[in-house]
């Protein structure tokens, strides 16, 4: 047994890799996807430790290829959340008394094993499953995933570390306990990063979990568990079960050991699951944490000043990157009349070379297909609507559902600042622009900032000081995540903590010190050397 004072290591974060053609990486890559490609892999949930099936399974399909059968899944009944929650509640105690940096080993050791040995299966599960590009799963599915463990690790030797003064004779600490209870993590399909952090974030802080994974990223979270469980995640501390959120939620949040939500997700299903803990409320032994993020309408304003270069990259890559599909898109921009024609210009031109396709068939492609059926009918009907209502389509604004959800990178054009597709969150490839007065600026960042009941990300492009410092204190609101000449998306861990505030969530910023101590119930503990043995005190003389 070593009593020494042992340190997390300083996180750094996990190097990105290039998938050059010709490479190692590249090769061992495609390998792994091809392997993934010729099987249709039985997905279990696992409940304390064991693979449960249901028999009640559910497909899922890569979208860019219809005819791939990547998976079959075993959906959760009711009884299965009962027996994960008594799981969780057997696994709590002997959890919680693990030492923190016992706990933390797990996680920082499950980290080297995404970004080794892990990474070719984790990255090809998400170019499959969620349709990314090689690009897109390296940096989230590798690199973010590996991140979120090793800072939170760090993050949470902060928050054991930050102890109260003691004085003379008394000396105080502060025990943070887990909460007491389970927390369930519901998690979004875009990113196996957030997917795998939900879950995470909580367990290291010594608490148990129920996670439900998208229906639309089962085989990224099946590969993510089962790194988990290698990397020595005792049984029942994280129980994965699968399909019908509404389903898994009715039992977990009406037993009385709810104990927090850690939600990422739409709006709606955020707003229906507060409204259900209000309504649970008598029942729960603690008011429940919730830590809920949702969606955005993420902008960009450019001022005349701006350079018109890294505009259009910036419009490209943030609305088009994984078609679209990331909370942070940019799906409004606002740009100065003087700028426009180069800006339009450019962006025709990088559309006109985006390519669109088989992501893991090639790897050079730029863009998937989008989700499912459901978001591909969206998308169609938003560019149709919008056509219907006169917006003038200036690149894209093709569909092709043949062999799977393809929808074109699609720049619209507005005259109405309040059109359809300049306020609601499509989660698609589409860019609606305004083209405003240059003189107009000002009222132009107020536009900006009422147009939207969300408040996620947005960016401004200028080369005038005195205009970033306008926009910067304008929009002060408008943005959890503020960019200055650079797109609104792509935030790193540990260097742009992540969240909205307004209807974009709770913003309790994931990955950073401020979201771990969501998942703690700090006691204070008080313990005096020499205990008064006189009632009365000093004033009390003759
Ligand atoms: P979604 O709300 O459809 O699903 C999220 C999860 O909730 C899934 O696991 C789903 O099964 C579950 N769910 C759905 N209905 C439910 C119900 N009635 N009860 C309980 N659970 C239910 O979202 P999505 O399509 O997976 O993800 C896209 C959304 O997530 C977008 O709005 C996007 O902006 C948002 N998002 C936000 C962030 C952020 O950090 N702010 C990050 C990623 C995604």
């Amino acid at each position: 047994m070593n009593d020494g004072h042992v340190t997390i290591p300083e996180p750094r974060n996990e190097p990105v890799r290039e998938y050059r053609p010709g490479t190692t990486e590249r090769t061992s890559l495609e390998r792994r996807l091809g392997s993934m490609a010729t099987e249709t892999a039985e997905l279990p949930m696992v409940i304390g430790g064991k693979a449960v099936t249901s028999g009640e399974t559910f497909e899922r399909r890569a979208p860019h290829r219809l005819e791939l059968e990547l998976a079959r899944a075993h959906g959760a009944r009711a009884e299965d959340v009962e027996r994960a929650i008594q799981a969780a509640s057997t696994a709590s105690g002997e959890w919680a008394r693990t030492p923190w940096k016992d706990r933390a080993e797990i996680f920082l050791k499950a980290a080297d094993l995404i970004a080794g040995p892990y990474r070719d299966t984790i990255n090809a599960a998400t170019i499959l499953g969620q349709s990314k590009s090689v690009h897109q799963a390296e940096i989230e599915a590798a690199c973010e995933l590996a991140d979120f463990l090793r800072f939170n690790a760090h993050y949470a030797e902060r928050i054991y570390a930050d102890q109260p003064l003691s004085v003379p004779g008394v000396r105080n600490r502060t025990d943070y306990r887990p909460l007491e209870g389970f927390v369930l993590a519901i998690t979004p399909f875009n990113f196996t990063a957030i997917a795998a952090n939900l879950p995470t974030a909580p367990a290291m802080m010594g608490n148990v979990a129920l996670w439900k994974p998208s229906e639309k990223q089962v085989l990224a979270a099946h590969y993510t568990m089962e790194a988990l469980v290698e990397a020595g995640l005792p049984d029942g501390v994280i129980n994965l079960l699968h399909g019908d959120g509404a389903l898994v939620s009715d039992v977990a949040m009406t037993h009385e050991d709810f104990a927090g939500l850690h939600f990422t997700g739409s709006l709606p299903v955020l707003e229906h699951l507060w409204k259900k803990t209000g309504e649970n409320l008598g029942r729960y032994r603690s008011f429940p944490r919730i830590v809920g993020e949702t969606g955005g309408k993420d902008f960009v304003i450019a001022h005349p000043s701006a350079g018109v270069e890294s505009l259009v990259v910036a419009l490209g890559r943030g609305a088009f990157e994984y078609q679209g599909q990331k909370c942070s898109a940019a799906s409004r921009a606002y740009i100065p009349r003087s700028l426009w024609p180069a800006v339009e210009d450019g962006v025709r031109a990088m559309v006109d070379e985006i390519t669109v396709g088989d992501v893991g068939g090639d790897l050079s492609t730029f863009m998937g297909a989008v989700i499912d059926d459901a978001a591909f009918r969206k998308h169609r009907e938003a560019i149709a609507r919008a056509r219907r209502e006169g917006l003038e389509v200036v690149a894209g604004g093709g569909t092709d559902e043949s062999e799977g959800w393809f929808v074109e990178p699609t720049v619209l054009r507005t005259e109405d600042p309040q059109s359809d597709t300049m306020v609601r969150e499509l989660f698609g490839p589409i860019l609606t622009v305004f083209v405003y007065e240059d003189a107009r600026w000002e009222e132009t960042l107020d536009l900006v900032d009422s147009t939207s009941p969300y408040g996620l990300t947005g960016a401004v492009f200028a080369r005038d000081r005195g205009a970033i410092r306008e926009a910067t204190d304008r929009l002060r609101q408008a943005a959890g995540n503020f960019y200055v000449n650079d797109k609104p998306t792509g935030a790193i861990v540990g260097q742009q903590p992540f969240g909205g505030a307004r209807r974009s969530g709770t913003n309790d910023k994931a990955g950073s010190v401020m979201n771990m101590l969501r998942w703690v119930s700090p006691r204070a503990i008080k313990e005096v050397s020499v205990p008064a043995e006189d009632w009365r005190y000093p004033h009390m003389g003759a």
